[in-house]
């Protein structure tokens, strides 16, 4: 039997890279005041449908949708940002100091067609920062994001920054997309002009010759800002400036995700293939509403972990410490050894106990592929012997001086 398609296995050397990057998320998010959140795997189905929108992809389509059981449509989560907005509002966390600072890291479901990058079950980490409608919100952000790319060597990255304004300046310009388009309905792919009426941003995305031709010369929703709208934009160009990082304006770069407002970006990594979007995220003001919270603003990112990992070189990871490795030389001595070996693990040491029947020669072999730092002989008779394998030195030692002997790390010779 295999996994079912678009999924995959965690196997443990992939688990230890994974390890690496949350320790990495865990410190950079955690010292700027960010704490870890995480919330159910489905939920009501509704949740995405008002936070996420219907006229995007991943609720006209992405979606794993079934009944509970119980006559409740209930949906495995697709994305992170309205789930953590539901958990604000039901636990009252505006009542909280502001801004509520969270991040969180777990597997997400999106029917999509699987290929290298793009998984059926796949996951990632999230920041979400609620409760600020501050510039310096969205670029501490973003640069905090840029920070962990850079920390777990992601490759040849780009960042492309725009800004939404609000959804009266949007709704404006989509009108004036729409005629746009229209006019120009002939060069257009038949998707795109399907989709005029229920979202003409994505033309943007689209791959299509000619409507890529159409596009560029399209009216541009950043050339429409209100002077708020337009003075926030200008703040996090600022800092991000001051910051020395550098990003690209793209005022095409449409977010698959209907309730974003103002300040919108996207990483991508040059090593990757089709699948190039690492991580993005931008500003929600108006999404605590939508879910029938009290009006929040607030702004966030996620980050796809598989594709991280494929877009970073060689990522060092630290295997587990052996300290110990308990050999059996004769099997009058398994129980003395099973002992030892559980003692040890109790004084803090890594052990680790034959469980194979090696050949003692083999368990040397073992205890030198895990590398642990002493091996521990158990024979017929009751003195162990103790082998440090850096030095290869060995010494005879009554049982209860081994575990003493480990702890002061004393070199055996
Ligand atoms: P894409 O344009 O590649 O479909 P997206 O805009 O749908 O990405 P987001 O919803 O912004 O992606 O999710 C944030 C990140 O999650 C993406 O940048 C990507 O790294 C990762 N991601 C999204 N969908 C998948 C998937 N099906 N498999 C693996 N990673 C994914
Ligand atoms: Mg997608």
């Amino acid at each position: 039997m295999q996994a079912p398609r678009g999924t995959f296995d965690v196997l443990p050397e992939d688990a230890e890279r994974r390890q690496v990057v949350e320790g990495h998320v865990r410190r950079i998010l955690g010292a700027a005041g960010y704490r870890r959140i995480e919330t159910p795997t489905f939920e009501a189905t509704e949740l995405f449908s008002r936070g996420v929108g219907e006229a995007t992809d991943i609720v006209r389509k992405e979606m794993y949708t079934f009944d509970d059981g119980g006559g409740r449509s209930v949906t495995l989560r697709p994305e992170g940002t309205a789930p953590v907005c539901r958990a604000y509002i039901e636990h009252g966390m505006h009542k909280l100091p502001q801004p509520v600072k969270l991040w969180y890291l777990g597997s997400f479901y999106r029917r999509e067609a699987p290929q290298r990058g793009r998984y059926r079950q796949f996951w990632q980490v999230g920041a979400e920062v609620i409760g600020s409608a501050e510039a310096a919100t969205d670029a501490e952000l973003i640069l905090l994001l840029a920070e962990l790319l850079e920390a777990l060597g992601v490759r040849e990255t780009r960042l492309r920054l725009s800004s939404l304004g609000t959804p009266e300046t949007r709704a404006e310009y989509r009108e004036e997309l729409k005629q746009y388009l229209r006019a120009h309905e002939g060069r257009l792919s038949g998707e795109v002009r399907e989709r005029i009426d229920i979202n003409p941003m994505r033309a943007f995305d689209s791959g299509d010759p000619g409507t890529r031709e159409v596009m560029a010369g399209a009216p541009t929703l950043l050339a429409r800002l209100s002077g708020e709208d337009a003075e926030h934009f200008a703040q996090v160009r600022a800092m991000l400036d001051d910051a020395d990082l550098r990003y690209e304006l793209d005022p095409t770069l449409v977010r698959g995700l209907d309730y974003y407002t103002r300040t919108v970006f996207e990483f991508t990594s040059d090593a990757l293939g089709a699948q190039s979007g690492v991580g993005g995220g931008g500003r929600y003001d108006r999404l605590m509403e939508q879910l029938e919270g009290p009006p929040t603003p607030a702004s966030g990112w996620a980050a796809g972990i598989e594709r991280m990992l494929l877009a970073t070189g060689e990522l060092p990871t630290a295997p587990d410490l052996v300290d110990l490795y308990v050999a059996i030389a004769d099997q009058s001595a398994a129980r003395r050894a099973f002992e030892l070996a559980r003692d040890a693990r109790r004084a803090g040491l890594g052990a680790q106990l034959e469980l194979a029947g090696r050949s003692l020669k083999g368990q040397l072999k073992q205890a030198g592929r895990l590398r642990s730092r002493y091996v521990a002989i158990i024979g017929a008779e009751s003195e162990i012997s103790l082998k440090d394998m850096e030095s290869g030195d060995q010494r005879k030692l009554h049982p209860a001086a081994v575990i003493p002997t480990i702890l002061r790390g004393s070199r055996l010779s």
